[in-house]
Parts: C-alpha cells; sequence; structure tokens
C-alpha cells in the first residue's frame, strides 16, 4: 500500500466560473451539467477557513470574467495576502469597467488571454460569437492601467492555439503580442482534427511545435508534461470547481471528490477517494471505477505505458511552481517574456 501523507497545500485552483459567451468547437463547458460562478461570499468564507492559502489559480473551465463578482473576489483576495492569476485562460472579450483597474491595483499576476488570430475573421473562426477587436481594445485598457500604475502585473501573455487556418498569421501575432506587451504562447490543439495544420515546416520554423498527426497534443511530445503538470495536482494544486466540488486536477469533468463548501477544504483533500486516486497515479493500486481518474485518457497511457507518477515529479512540480512565482516577482517584465519566448519554443 502507498504511504498516505496528510496534505495542507498553500496553493490551490478555485475557479470562479464555467459560464462563457463564446461557443469553441471543441470547448467542454457546454457539456457541463452544472454552470455557475462562485460568489464573493463563498470566496471569502473558504479563503478565511484556509489561512495557510496564499496562491489561487480563478480559471478552469468557462470565463473568469463573466463572474459579476470579480472585482469583489480579487480586492478581497489582495487584502489577505494572496496572489491570484487567471493561468488556465481568459477570452477576455467582456470586463466590467472597474474591473480593468482592480486587476492592476490588486496584483492579479497573470493572465493567459486566448487570442487565435491575428485578424478579426480568423479569430472568429474558432473564437465563435468573439470579437477580436474588443480584445485587443481591452488588452490596451490593462495596459494603460499597468502604465499608471507603474506596474508589471498582470503579466500579459497570449495564448495561439495553433490551426490550419490561421497558421499564416502567427509573425503578425507575434509581432503585436511584442507591441501589446505580451508573451507569445503557441499551442496544439486537443483536437488535431479541427482546421489541420497545413505547412508544417512553417509551424515548426515559427513556433517551434512538432504536428505529427490526429491527437498530436494527446499522443506524442506533450503527454509527458500533461500528466506532470495536470496530475501533480491531487498534490500539490488541488482543482475546485465553482460549487466547492473538489474535482482534483484541472482535467476532470467526470466526478469529484467531495465539497469543500460542504465539509472542511483538509478533510476532502485528504479523504479516502482523494489518496486512492493518487494511489492510482503511483501505480502502487488498481483502477477503481468510483474515482474519476479512472476514465481519464492520460489515466489510460499511464496504465498502458506502465509509467506512473514519481515522488521526484510531485516534488519537481511543486518547485518549478515555487520557483515560477519567485522568478515572476524578481524579474523585469522584460526579461520574463523573453525567457518565457524561450521556454515556450523548447516545451519546458
Ligand atoms: S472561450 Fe474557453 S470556455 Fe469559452 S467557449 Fe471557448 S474554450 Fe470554452
Ligand atoms: S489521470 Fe486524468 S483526471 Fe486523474 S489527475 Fe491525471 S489528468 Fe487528472
Amino acid at each position: 500500500m502507498f504511504k498516505n501523507i496528510i496534505l495542507n497545500p498553500r496553493m490551490v485552483r478555485l475557479e470562479v466560473s464555467t459560464l462563457c459567451q463564446l461557443d469553441c468547437p471543441s470547448c467542454s463547458v457546454k457539456k457541463l451539467k452544472k454552470k455557475g460562478y462562485l460568489t464573493a461570499d463563498k470566496f471569502k468564507k473558504f479563503v478565511d477557513e484556509n489561512s495557510v492559502i496564499k496562491k489561487i489559480e480563478l480559471s478552469n473551465q468557462g470565463e473568469v470574467f463573466l463572474n459579476p463578482d470579480l472585482y469583489e473576489i480579487i480586492r478581497y483576495a489582495y487584502e489577505k495576502g494572496i496572489s491570484v492569476s487567471v493561468n488556465n485562460g481568459a477570452n477576455l472579450n467582456n470586463v466590467e469597467d472597474r474591473v480593468f483597474e482592480a486587476l492592476v491595483k490588486y496584483k492579479v499576476r497573470s493572465i493567459i488571454c486566448a487570442i487565435d488570430g491575428a485578424a478579426a475573421e480568423t479569430y472568429k473562426k474558432y473564437r465563435a460569437g468573439g470579437d477580436f477587436d474588443a480584445v485587443i481594445d481591452n488588452i490596451k485598457r490593462i495596459n494603460f492601467y499597468k502604465s499608471k500604475y507603474h506596474s508589471k502585473y498582470p503579466l500579459l501573455h497570449w495564448q495561439y492555439i495553433v490551426f490550419g487556418h490561421n497558421e499564416l498569421e502567427i509573425p503578425q501575432a507575434k509581432k503585436m503580442a511584442r507591441e501589446l506587451r505580451m508573451s507569445f504562447k503557441p499551442i496544439i490543439p486537443w483536437d488535431s482534427t479541427i482546421s489541420p495544420v497545413n505547412n508544417k515546416e512553417f509551424v515548426k520554423r515559427e513556433t517551434g511545435l512538432e504536428f505529427k498527426g490526429i491527437n498530436d497534443d494527446i499522443e506524442n511530445q506533450e503527454t509527458s508534461y500533461h500528466l506532470f503538470i495536470l496530475c501533480t495536482q491531487l498534490w500539490n494544486y488541488p482543482q475546485i470547481q465553482w460549487n466547492g466540488d473538489m474535482l482534483g486536477c484541472c482535467c476532470n469533468d467526470r466526478g469529484n471528490f467531495g465539497n469543500v463548501f460542504e465539509q472542511s477544504f483538509l478533510d476532502v483533500l485528504n479523504n479516502e477517494s482523494m489518496n486512492y486516486a493518487r494511489g492510482m497515479l503511483r501505480g502502487v493500486v488498481a483502477g477503481r471505477e468510483d474515482i474519476p481518474c479512472s476514465t481519464c485518457v492520460f489515466y489510460q497511457i499511464m496504465k498502458e505505458n506502465r509509467k506512473w507518477i514519481s515522488s521526484s515529479q510531485i516534488r519537481l512540480a511543486k518547485y518549478r511552481q515555487k520557483f515560477i512565482e519567485i522568478f515572476f516577482k524578481l524579474a523585469p517584465e522584460a526579461v520574463i517574456y523573453k525567457i518565457m519566448a524561450f521556454l515556450y519554443s523548447k516545451r519546458v
């Protein structure tokens, strides 16, 4: 049997909204049975009851900026000395007026903005219902307040899913990202059957990404990266849904491990099913049907290859996150973007 350690992490992922105004073709949000947003009252109660938590990721599925309590959530987090980020991504189409300034004033650490194109028509092909010009204007408004407050926060990252229909706009998007004080993060789509890339050589030259075939993202070069980043969340950086359901990792939409608004966070985090799931990922107990991981594609890959999560990977993922935090805190904005561009091109 595996060693049952009691976890008490200082980082959690507490999603603030599963609402979204767009209709991206491969989005899983539309399949969710329970949609909604986290209220400021619930956020405050959670934070007050778990004072050890010092970092909260606000995004998961859905659009963070559609949460009507977002202003109060980031203000309260700042007051309590908690750093917050939007690193799973946002579409940034609609932002409440007072939130622009709050993002800077209350030092939201970083925002990954999903913009898959460098022109309005291209952008809409995947981000259906989205408005490219509004997104760019919203980024400029954040930058206005960054200049006003002489702040590097929030660091802004342009995430670009590379498709056949937008591959030729990569150079233009990189240029725009530089002009908008953003890093540029090209990624492979989860489903490579949607508008597959045409000129793989060109894309590799421009982004460092290698497209090989169907389901590139799941089956090829990023698999071990995903296992490392996603599965270790069960130990270091657990994902909670807006309604308090403990999902464990940000990839899980198949079930939960309990509810942190109904029981204590630490009780849920260390309950039997969470620990059993950790044992499954370590390969020391057999798969069990009631554990959400049992039907996850990453668990199936691990099982087929008999390649399990190691204790050094869990530690490494934790220290990697700590290192990123310290680096973001100390380094100047331009240096951060340069180093991130290098790391993205090497897929580190
Ligand atoms: S912007 Fe994100 S949450 Fe919204 S539909 Fe697209 S992928 Fe889904
Ligand atoms: S196996 Fe899947 S659901 Fe389970 S932690 Fe890993 S990525 Fe998440």
